[in-house]
C-alpha cells in the first residue's frame, strides 16, 4: 500500500497517511480539525514509495544487461 502525503492549508501542517489507493483521502487536518487538506502530488502520480526497496526499473534493467555483457566479454578475455 502507498502512503500519501498530505499538507493541511489552515495551519501548514504535513502528515503521511498510509491507505490504499481505494480509500478516501484525507480530508480533515489532524492538528487542527479544518477540513483544508490538500494531498501534495509529487512526480505526478501522489504516491510516495518509502523504504530501501525502492528502485527505478529502467537503470536497474539498463545496468544489469550491460553488466552482464560486460562479465561476458571479461571471461572471453581471460580464458
Ligand atoms: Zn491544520
Amino acid at each position: 500500500m502507498p502512503t500519501y502525503e498530505y499538507e493541511c492549508r489552515a495551519c501548514h501542517h504535513v502528515f503521511e497517511q498510509f491507505q490504499a489507493m481505494s480509500d478516501e483521502p484525507v480530508k480533515i487536518c489532524p492538528v487542527c480539525g479544518k477540513h483544508e487538506v490538500k494531498r501534495l502530488i509529487g512526480g505526478g502520480t501522489g504516491i510516495i514509495f518509502k523504504g530501501s526497496g525502492f528502485y527505478i526499473n529502467d537503470s536497474k534493467k539498463a545496468s544489469s544487461s550491460s553488466c552482464a555483457s560486460c562479465s561476458a566479454s571479461k571471461k572471453k578475455e581471460t580464458a
